[in-house]
C-alpha cells in the first residue's frame, strides 16, 4: 500500500514536472491510433471494392468463354461432323503420302470459304486439322504449313487425341496465342480420324467483355517465355515486349493483323506503362490467383483486375487478362479518407490545445494556492478569508492547527456560527458589521475550536477589495491564550504579597475604597480588623528569619480559613495584617476577631512557644475618609497591645 502510494506520487510528480511532454506523448499516441483506425476503415473499404471488382469480372469472363465455347461447339458441328468433311478426313489417315496431300487439298477447297467467311467476320481465327497422331494436317490460317508435329506445343491436342474426348482453354501456339476449342473427330463407324481446333480471335472475347463493360479497358499480355520457343520465326515480329512488365509480350499491339484488338485508350496505355515500378502490381501478375489492385496516376484512381489463363500442361498462367477501369468510387473513398484525417488531426490538435492550455491554468492556480499555503502557514497566527456574507473561503494552516478543525470543514460555512463564541446574532456581531461595511477591526475575541473549548485571539480584520470590489474581508487572529494568562499572573503578582498569597496594602486600599463607595451609596456597613503578632522579633532572634517566614504563612492560612470570600485579607506591613470585612458590622467584626485570635493562640508549629496575635476592630462610621477609619484600627490595636497583647480592642467612631 506504502509503495502504492509512493509510485502514485512519482507518477503524479512526473505529469507536474513534465506536462508538455506527456500531453505531444498522448496526443501524439491518440493520432497515431486514430489515424490508423480511418486508414484501415478506408483499406478496407477499398478491399471490399476490389474484391467486389475481382469476382464480377472473372464470373462475367467465364460466362463469355463458356458462351463462347457452346458458339463453337455448334460449328464443329456444322462444319466437321458432316458426311462430306468426315469421308475427306478418312482419307487424311492413308498413308499413302499423295492420297494425304490429295485429301488435304480437297478439306481446303470443301471448307475454305466457311474459313474465310468466319475469318473475315472475326468469328473464328484459327481452323487447324490434326491427325490422330498429333501431327498437323491442315492449317487454314497457314495452308502451307503442315505436317509438323504438334506433341511439344499443343498439350490440347495431344490430350484431345488420347482422351478422345474435347479440350477448351487458353493455349499458346506455334502462329497465334489464343483460346482454342479442340474437338475429337470420331466417325459414325467410330473410327477416330483426328482433332480439330477452332479457335476464336481474343478480340472476340474481348469485344464480348467490352459490350458488357463500356468503361473498362482490357489487354491481354502473355508470358515470353511460355510462346517465343513455340513460335514459327515469321510470327516472331507480331510479339512485343510489354512496357510495362518485363518478360511479358504483348500479341500484335500494333493491330497489323485482322481480328487483332484495337489498341486500347492512350490514358489507360500511360496509366499501365507507369505501373513498371509498381511492386504492387508486378507482385498481382506474378500471383497465381486473380486479383485487382488501385493504383492512382495523375492524381486519379483506377482498378487493374488480372485474370489469369492457364495452359492445360502448366500450373503458372501463361497469360493475363488485364481489365483496368477509371474509379471515381476510389477517388471518393480517398477523398473522404484524406477530409475525415485532416477534421480528426485538426479536432485532435484543437482539443488538446484547449486541454493544454486549461491544464496549464489549473496548474498555474494549484501552484499559486500551494505558493498561498506555504506563505500563509509560515505565519504564526490564522487568517481566514471570507466573502461579504461572512462564509469562509480561505484558511490557512495555522488556522487548522489552533482550531482543531480540518480545512473542509472550515471552508464554506459561516465564520460567525462555526468559531466566533459571541452571544450576538450575525447582525450584531460587531466583527461582522465591520466586515459587512468594509471597516477595519481590532480586538480581543473568543473563538470556539472543534472540541468545543474556546481559545483566546487577538482578531485583526481587514476589507478585501479586488479590482475596486469589496468582496470580503482577510481575519488574522492570533492565539493569546499565554499572553491572557501571562497578564492575569503578571496582575496577580501586583496585588498579592508573595510570601504569604495574600493581597498586598495596594490593592487592599483599593478595595477599601471600593468598600467605602459602596457603604456611601447603599448604606451597607462594614468593618476592619487590624492584626498584628506579639513579640514577633523574639521568634526571628530565637528561631531565624526562615521559622518566622514559615509562621507568617501560617498564619496567612488561619486569617483566609476564618472570613468568606468576599472579605479582603492583606498583609498590610511587615508582621501586620489589614482584614477587610463588608457586609460586617462591628459586634460580628469581634466574633471574626476573636476567632482569629483564639486559633493563633492554638496553633503549635514545631517546638515554638506559643504565638498570639493582638487585634484592632472599628468599622465605617459612614462620613469618614480611609485614613481616618485606618488610624482608628491602628489605635484598636494600640490598645490591645498595651493592654497584655493577645486580645481584642475596639474603638468605635
Ligand atoms: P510587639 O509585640 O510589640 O509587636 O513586638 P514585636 O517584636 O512583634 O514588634 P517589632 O516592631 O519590635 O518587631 C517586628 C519584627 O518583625 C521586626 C522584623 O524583623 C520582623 N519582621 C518584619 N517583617 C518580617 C518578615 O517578613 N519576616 C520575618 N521573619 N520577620 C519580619
Ligand atoms: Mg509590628
Ligand atoms: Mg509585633
Amino acid at each position: 500500500m506504502k509503495s502504492l502510494n509512493l509510485s502514485f506520487n512519482i507518477v503524479l510528480n512526473f505529469i507536474y514536472r513534465y506536462p508538455l511532454f506527456l500531453m505531444i506523448l498522448f496526443v501524439s499516441a491518440i493520432l497515431i491510433y486514430g489515424l490508423n483506425l480511418i486508414l484501415s476503415v478506408k483499406n478496407r473499404e477499398i478491399k471490399l471494392k476490389l474484391e467486389e471488382t475481382t469476382k464480377d469480372i472473372t464470373s462475367v469472363w467465364q460466362a463469355v468463354t463458356s458462351a463462347h465455347a457452346e458458339t463453337m461447339q455448334s460449328y464443329f458441328m456444322h462444319y466437321v461432323m458432316n458426311p462430306k468433311t468426315l469421308k475427306i478426313l478418312k482419307r487424311a489417315n492413308s498413308k499413302d503420302e499423295r492420297e494425304q496431300n490429295l485429301a488435304r487439298a480437297e478439306l481446303f477447297k470443301h471448307l475454305w470459304y466457311d474459313y474465310k467467311y468466319l475469318r473475315d467476320h472475326q468469328i473464328v481465327r484459327q481452323f487447324h486439322f490434326h491427325l490422330p497422331n498429333n501431327r498437323s494436317f491442315l492449317r487454314f490460317h497457314a495452308p502451307t504449313s503442315y505436317g509438323d508435329d504438334l506433341t511439344p506445343y499443343r498439350p490440347t491436342v495431344v490430350l484431345t487425341n488420347k482422351l478422345k474426348k474435347p479440350h477448351l482453354g487458353f493455349e499458346t501456339g506455334r502462329v497465334i496465342t489464343g483460346y482454342r476449342y479442340v474437338y475429337p473427330i470420331i466417325d459414325k463407324e467410330g473410327n477416330h480420324l483426328g482433332s480439330v481446333e477452332i479457335s476464336r480471335p481474343f478480340e472476340i472475347l474481348r469485344k464480348a467483355l467490352k459490350n458488357i463493360y463500356q468503361k473498362k479497358e482490357f489487354l491481354l499480355i502473355i508470358r515470353e517465355e511460355d510462346v517465343l520457343p513455340k513460335l514459327l520465326p515469321e510470327y516472331f515480329k507480331y510479339y512485343i515486349p510489354a512496357q510495362f512488365a518485363k518478360g511479358w509480350v504483348l500479341e500484335d499491339p500494333l493491330g497489323e493483323l485482322p481480328d487483332s484488338p484495337q489498341p486500347m485508350e492512350e490514358e489507360y496505355q500511360k496509366v499501365l506503362n507507369a505501373q513498371g515500378e509498381n511492386r504492387e502490381f508486378l507482385k498481382m501478375l506474378e500471383d497465381s490467383s486473380d486479383g485487382s489492385i488501385v493504383v492512382s496516376y495523375d492524381g486519379k484512381h483506377y482498378i487493374i483486375t488480372a485474370i489469369k489463363l492457364r495452359e492445360l500442361d502448366k500450373n503458372k498462367p501463361s497469360a493475363i487478362l488485364l481489365a483496368i477501369t477509371r474509379s471515381e468510387e476510389i477517388d471518393l473513398i480517398n477523398e473522404i479518407f484524406k477530409r475525415n484525417s485532416v477534421i480528426f488531426t485538426l479536432l485532435i490538435l484543437a482539443l488538446s490545445i484547449i486541454s493544454y492550455l486549461y491544464t496549464k491554468q489549473t496548474f498555474k492556480i494549484r501552484q499559486k494556492q500551494e505558493e498561498l499555503d506555504a506563505i500563509t502557514s509560515s505565519m504564526g497566527s490564522g487568517l481566514i478569508v471570507i466573502d461579504k456574507r461572512g462564509i469562509i473561503k480561505f484558511v490557512n494552516e495555522p488556522t487548522l492547527r489552533i482550531l482543531g478543525y480540518k480545512k473542509n470543514e472550515l471552508i464554506g460555512s459561516v465564520a460567525h456560527y462555526k468559531i466566533h463564541v459571541h452571544e450576538s446574532t450575525l447582525e450584531d456581531c460587531p466583527l461582522f458589521k465591520a466586515i459587512s461595511m468594509g471597516r477595519h477591526y481590532g480586538s480581543d475575541e473568543v473563538f470556539r475550536k472543534k472540541d468545543g473549548t474556546s481559545v483566546d485571539v487577538h482578531v485583526v480584520s481587514r476589507p478585501l477589495f479586488i479590482h475596486g470590489d469589496h468582496i470580503g474581508a482577510v481575519i488574522v487572529f492570533t492565539d493569546i491564550t499565554d499572553r491572557k494568562r501571562m497578564e492575569k499572573e503578571l496582575y496577580t503578582l501586583s496585588i498579592t504579597d508573595a510570601l504569604t498569597t495574600l493581597y498586598n496594602r495596594r490593592f487592599q486600599l483599593e478595595m477599601l475604597k471600593n468598600a467605602k463607595n459602596k457603604a456611601d451609596r447603599y448604606g451597607e456597613p462594614f468593618s476592619l480588623l487590624m492584626i498584628d503578632i506579639d513579640n514577633f522579633k523574639s521568634i526571628n532572634d530565637n528561631y531565624g528569619h526562615e521559622m518566622g517566614d514559615v509562621v507568617l504563612k501560617k498564619l496567612a492560612e488561619i486569617f483566609l480559613n476564618n472570613i468568606r470570600a468576599t472579605d479582603v485579607a492583606s498583609r498590610w506591613g511587615g508582621e501586620e495584617f489589614l482584614i477587610l470585612l463588608p457586609n460586617t458590622n462591628l459586634d460580628n467584626a469581634l466574633l471574626i476577631a476573636e476567632r482569629i485570635r483564639r486559633q493563633v493562640e492554638a496553633l503549635k508549629i514545631d517546638n515554638l512557644s506559643k504565638i498570639t496575635v493582638s487585634i484592632g476592630v472599628t468599622a465605617y462610621n459612614g462620613n469618614e475618609n480611609i485614613n481616618e477609619l485606618i488610624s482608628r484600627a491602628d489605635m484598636a490595636l494600640y490598645e490591645a497591645k498595651t493592654s497584655g497583647k493577645n486580645t481584642v480592642r475596639f474603638l468605635k467612631a
